[in-house]
C-alpha cells in the first residue's frame, strides 16, 4: 500500500473496521470470560493472560508484557449502608413520595421498615469501617458549605454526603464530571477536620437512578481515615431532603474493605515494527484494569480494544509503518497509575524514544475527532477533511490523557493525542454495575477503531 494517507486509504480503514471488525467479539470474549479487572485481583491477572494469548494470535511482529507492581485494595465481604426515617415511612404510608422527583423510585421496594438499604458501594482505597458504625446525616454541596457547617460544628460525629450534583448545563460531560470528582477524591479527608465519621459521595452521573458509581479516593497522611462510600444518585436527592426533613434520620455502615500488599502485574503491549526508522515509537491504547463493578467494558475495555484493532486494521490493509506501532494496554490507571508510570520510566531509562502516543479512555462511544497537542494542530488541518465523511473530523487542541502524560515528563516533544467520543452516555456508566458488554455497540466501538487507525497512520506519516 502507498505510504500515504488519502481518501481512498481511510475509506479501506473503515471498510476493514465495519466489515470484518474484530474489536467487538474481543470486546466480549473479555467481558464475559473475564470481566471486571481491579488492579492487584486474580481476575485482572486472568485478564492479562487472556489477552496476551489473543494478541499473539494475531501474529503481530512482537508482544510481550512489562512487570509493574501495583496497589492490592479488595472491597470486602461486607458492604452495608442502610437508612432509617421515621419520616420516609410516613411518606410511604401517605404514598407521597412523588416529591422526589425522579422515576428511579419505582424500583425501589418501598414497605415502611425499621431500616432501609440505600444502593452504596465503597469508593477504592477507602478503610473499613471496623464493626457498624450509626450516626446522623448532614448533606452539603459545595466546599464553601463544607465549610461553614464544618466551623459551626455541625458536622461533629456525623456522616457527610457530599452532595454536589453534575452541572448538567455543560455540554461535555467530562468536565461535569471534572467539577465534581474532587469531592470523591478528597471529600473525606477535608470531612474528617470538622469531625465527620464517615462520608457518603453523590455518585459521578448524569443519571438519576439507582446504581451506585466507585472510583477512587484519597486520604491526607496527617488525617486520621474515615470511610467513604458512593450512593447512587436517586437516593443522594432522597438522602438530602430527608436531611432536612427528619431530624431522627440516621444512617449506619458497615465495611471490611482493606489494602494488601502490593502485588506484581503487567502492561500488555504488541507491536507492528517500523520499516524505515523501527527505534521510534508511536504508542496508543487504554488502560487494561477497571473498577470492580460492571465488567470495565466501556472503562477502558473499549479503548484496549480501539487500540489493538487499530493495530489489527493497518497490518490487515497493508500499511508499512515508518515508525514502531505499538499497542499497550496500561495497568492499575483507575487506583495508582503505576502501568503508565513504569512505562515512561522504563522507556527513558532503555533510551526508547516516543514520537506520539495517543489514548482512548471515554468509552466505546460514537466517534467525534481528537484531541491534539497544539504543535500538532497545524498539520490535522490538511487531514480534517478525510475524517469529517465519518462523524470523526472534530480536531480539538488539547491531547492529554492519564496514562500517556507520564511520557510529556521525560520527552517535551512527544505529540500527544486523546480519541474524543460522544461524552453523552459515558457516566451512565462509568464505575458501575452497568459499565457491561451489553451496553457497548458493535458499530460505534469499530467506527473508533477506524478512525484511531486513520490518526495513526497521520501521526505515522507526518512525523520524523
Ligand atoms: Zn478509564
Amino acid at each position: 500500500m502507498a505510504a500515504q494517507v488519502d481518501s481512498a486509504f481511510v475509506r479501506s480503514v473503515y471498510d476493514e473496521a465495519l466489515l470484518n471488525g474484530h474489536c467487538y467479539k474481543r470486546l466480549g470474549e473479555l467481558c464475559k470470560t473475564v470481566g471486571s479487572r481491579l488492579s492487584g485481583s486474580d481476575n485482572a491477572e486472568k485478564g492479562i493472560r487472556w489477552g496476551t494469548a489473543m494478541l499473539k494470535s494475531y501474529r503481530f511482529d512482537s508482544v510481550f508484557t512489562q512487570p509493574v507492581m501495583v496497589p492490592r485494595w479488595e472491597r470486602g465481604e461486607v458492604e452495608e449502608l442502610y437508612f432509617s426515617s421515621s419520616v420516609f415511612n410516613k411518606k410511604i404510608k401517605n404514598q407521597s413520595l412523588a416529591n422526589y422527583d425522579c422515576e428511579a423510585f419505582e424500583e425501589l421496594p418501598l414497605k415502611a421498615v425499621k431500616q432501609h438499604k440505600i444502593p452504596a458501594v465503597v469508593l477504592g482505597g477507602s478503610v473499613g469501617t471496623n464493626g457498624k458504625i450509626t450516626a446522623g446525616l448532614v448533606s452539603v454541596h459545595s466546599d464553601k458549605e463544607l465549610d461553614s457547617l464544618g466551623k459551626a460544628g455541625l458536622l461533629k460525629g456525623k456522616m457527610v454526603l457530599l452532595n454536589r450534583a453534575f452541572p448538567e448545563n455543560l455540554i461535555n460531560t467530562f468536565a461535569a464530571y471534572g467539577s465534581c470528582v474532587p469531592q470523591r477524591v478528597n471529600g473525606a479527608s477535608k470531612a474528617v477536620k470538622y469531625g465527620a465519621v464517615a462520608v457518603l459521595v453523590r455518585s459521578m452521573s448524569n443519571r438519576c437512578d439507582l446504581h451506585a458509581h466507585t472510583g477512587v479516593m484519597m486520604y491526607a497522611d496527617s488525617l486520621r481515615k474515615i470511610p467513604a462510600m458512593a450512593v447512587a444518585t436517586a437516593v443522594a436527592n432522597l438522602l438530602d431532603q430527608l436531611s432536612r426533613e427528619d431530624a431522627g434520620l440516621r444512617i449506619s455502615m458497615q465495611l471490611n474493605c482493606r489494602t494488601l500488599p502490593d502485588r506484581l502485574s503487567a502492561n500488555v503491549m504488541a507491536q507492528s515494527n517500523g520499516t524505515k526508522a523501527p527505534e521510534k515509537v508511536i504508542a496508543f491504547g487504554g488502560h487494561f484494569d477497571s473498577w470492580d463493578q460492571g465488567e470495565g467494558a466501556h472503562d477502558d475495555g473499549a479503548g484496549c480494544m480501539h487500540a489493538f484493532e487499530a493495530l489489527r486494521i493497518l497490518k490487515a490493509v497493508g500499511y508499512k509503518p515508518k515508525h514502531t506501532l505499538r499497542c499497550v494496554w496500561w495497568i492499575n490507571e483507575e487506583n495508582g497509575l503505576r502501568g503508565a508510570t513504569e512505562y515512561a520510566r522504563k522507556a527513558a531509562e532503555t533510551g526508547e524514544k516516543h514520537i506520539a502516543a495517543l489514548e482512548s479512555d471515554r468509552g466505546g462511544f460514537t466517534p467525534r475527532g481528537f484531541g491534539v497537542d497544539s504543535a500538532f494542530l497545524p498539520v490535522m488541518n490538511k487531514y480534517k477533511s478525510l475524517l469529517e465523511p465519518y462523524g470523526a473530523g472534530t480536531i480539538e487542541k488539547g491531547g492529554g490523557g492519564a496514562d500517556i502524560g507520564p511520557l510529556r515528563k521525560f520527552n517535551s516533544n512527544v505529540v500527544l493525542v486523546g480519541f474524543i467520543p460522544d461524552s453523552q452516555r459515558y457516566f451512565d456508566v462509568h464505575h458501575a454495575e452497568t459499565d457491561v458488554f451489553e451496553n457497548v455497540n458493535k458499530r460505534e466501538l469499530e467506527l473508533g477503531a477506524a478512525a484511531i487507525a486513520v490518526m495513526i497512520a497521520i501521526l505515522d506519516q507526518e512525523l520524523e
